[in-house]
């Protein structure tokens, strides 16, 4: 009977488990992020994004006239933060740059993507 000893490079035994834990608590990587872990950019039509706290707050007219001007010479340069819970889409911040964009009539807007669960969305709805 023969015997086969198998010679594995050391480089090759090495494995790297990455347990990072983001802050919303979600697992890394996801449908939403592309399975690659961490934020992903997209381009989302603005009537996908939902924004729960739309009519508790109201945006400073002068400053999205600012970014309308910059956004029309220059583009978006920032993303806006969305919260990816189970396919839906939910905006709670960069409300001035989603109103320049509605109000230029841009049918997309710049996201960076992060997934989260109902929790995280109980708590950005607080
Ligand atoms: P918002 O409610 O959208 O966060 P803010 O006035 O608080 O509005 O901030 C505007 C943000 O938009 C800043 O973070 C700025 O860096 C970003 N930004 C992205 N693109 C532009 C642009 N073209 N011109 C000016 N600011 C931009």
């Amino acid at each position: 009977m023969a015997n086969f000893v198998l010679h594995v490079p050391v480089n090759l035994r090495c494995f790297t488990v990455s347990a990072s834990s983001s802050s919303n608590g979600a697992p890394p990587g996801g449908s939403g992020s592309g399975g690659g872990g961490g934020p992903v950019i997209v381009e989302l039509p603005l009537d996908k994004i939902r924004r729960p706290l739309l009519r508790t707050r109201t945006n400073d007219p002068n400053k999205v006239q600012q970014l309308m001007d910059s956004i029309s010479e220059i583009g978006l340069q920032v993303p806006i933060d969305v919260l990816e819970v189970d396919g839906a889409y939910y905006g709670f911040s960069g409300c001035h740059r989603y109103e320049a964009h509605q109000r230029l009539g841009l049918p997309t807007i710049r996201c960076k993507i992060r997934r989260g669960t109902k929790e995280t969305l109980r708590h950005h709805m607080r």
